[in-house]
């Protein structure tokens, strides 16, 4: 693999699409967009729009046109372009903390009887604490997993924990720190083999790594849309529900509002659930967050999440090929086979935490990451090989200086 990132932009069948982005043409070496995404030009458009003509001119009959069912309709579009899921299964709205504790508490509702929830102790920390929170709740206990820290849940960590007792495991597809690609169809059949549910985190996957959620037979999963999704600060979650458990009425969320009931407009004088993915929802959706996703979904269709993924392993492969070189003294804290990570890594130093701050004031962006990681987060649509190369080479100053 040549190492000479003119020559690696020169031949990207995706390059062209950078210019969709604000500021990719700048000087700001970003790579952090797996934790906040640069905005799509056009979602600029979008939101002006929105503003004048949806929401100013249409007023409160937007909700009837459009919005009630947004969503419902971004959910099964997400799912198509982006989460391997048949329509009817995914839903727009709320934050993944929010979603989250209506999915674990609805999982363990639809396992009585069992006392434990398995989650890792290096997943992110608002799955750990929503897992903590839940059983403290429902009076159940957590099973931790300690895998590698720069690796993550593996088959040989999770074997030796479920079992009859285990009601759900929570597990995240990318781990956040290290870059670790879960192998979650494995994951979830032993989890299955156990009676369990399964609960995938996948914000720091979709729209970089090609998701089946269909195929792999994942019982519930979230996600958020201001990483890989580029849906701006804030921007809604998603979540997803198997249809074999919303066909069943297996899957009751804690969290009944209007909007999930059967006729939100009868006004009814109790909850009932309404069919299918719209009992995950609770009250009014935030629809404008919800615009800079229908641009991102838009452009990952264009491109395809598969062109999308290879240019993902392609920036993390040149990366990690420069870090080797050039950078004596700095660990890769991340998997070092492709196939095993998603679109960051993370580079330890004892001195990160410093290196990031003093990058930071030179429009150089990482991340920092306890203890001692430097993340780097390589959005494929708009990261350029040059963009990489700078970065590495800014590190290697900072580290020198
Ligand atoms: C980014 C991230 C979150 C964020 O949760 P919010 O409620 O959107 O703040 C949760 N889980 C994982 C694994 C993440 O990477």
């Amino acid at each position: 693999m040549t190492l000479d990132a003119a020559a690696l932009d020169a031949r990207d069948p995706l390059a062209d699409l950078r210019d969709r982005f604000v500021g990719a043409d700048g000087p700001i070496v970003y790579l952090d967009g797996n934790s906040l995404g640069r905005p799509l030009r056009a979602t600029a458009e979008r939101v002006r729009a929105f503003v004048e003509e949806e929401w100013g001119g249409r007023l409160i009959r937007g909700w009837d046109e459009r919005w009630f069912e947004l969503p419902l309709t971004l959910g099964d579009r997400l799912g198509r372009v982006v989460l391997g899921a048949a329509p009817g299964q995914t839903a727009v709205g709320d934050s993944t903390t929010v979603l989250l504790y209506k999915m674990v508490r609805a999982a363990v509702a639809a396992r009585p009887g069992r006392s434990e929830i398995v989650v890792d102790r290096d997943n992110f920390p608002t799955d750990r604490y929503v897992v903590e929170g839940v059983a403290a709740e429902c009076g159940l206990s957590v099973r931790w997993i300690e895998a590698d820290p720069d690796g993550g849940v593996t088959v040989d960590d999770l074997a030796p924990v479920v079992g009859p007792d285990t009601a759900l495991v929570v597990v995240s597809h990318v781990a956040y720190r290290s870059g670790y690609l879960a192998d979650v169809a494995a994951l979830a059949r032993l989890a299955h083999d156990a009676g369990a549910w399964i609960l995938v985190d996948l914000c720091h996957s979709s729209g970089s790594v090609p998701v089946g959620l269909d195929a792999w037979e994942i019982d519930v999963a979230v996600g958020c849309t201001y990483k890989y999704l580029n849906a701006g600060p804030g921007s809604p979650a998603f979540g997803y529900v198997a249809a074999r458990h919303l066909d069943a009425g297996g899957f009751a969320q804690p969290v009944q509002g209007w909007m999930g009931a059967a006729d939100s407009f009868t006004m009814g004088p109790s909850y009932a659930p309404a069919p299918g993915i719209r009992r995950l929802l609770s009250g009014t959706p935030p629809i404008v967050g919800m615009l800079g996703l229908e641009d991102m979904v838009d452009l990952v269709e264009q491109a395809g999440i598969a062109a999308v993924r290879e240019k993902s392993i392609a920036l993390t492969e040149y990366a990690v090929a420069l870090v080797d070189r050039d950078l004596p003294g700095v660990r890769v804290a991340s998997p070092r086979d492709p196939a095993r990570r998603g679109g960051h890594i993370t580079l330890a130093h004892p001195r990160m935490r410093e290196v990031t701050a003093a990058l930071w004031e030179r429009d150089v962006i990482p991340d920092f990451r306890m203890p001692d990681g430097l993340r780097i987060g390589l959005s494929p649509l708009s990261t350029s090989f040059a963009e990489v190369a700078a970065g590495v080479a800014a590190i290697g100053q900072a580290l020198s200086g």
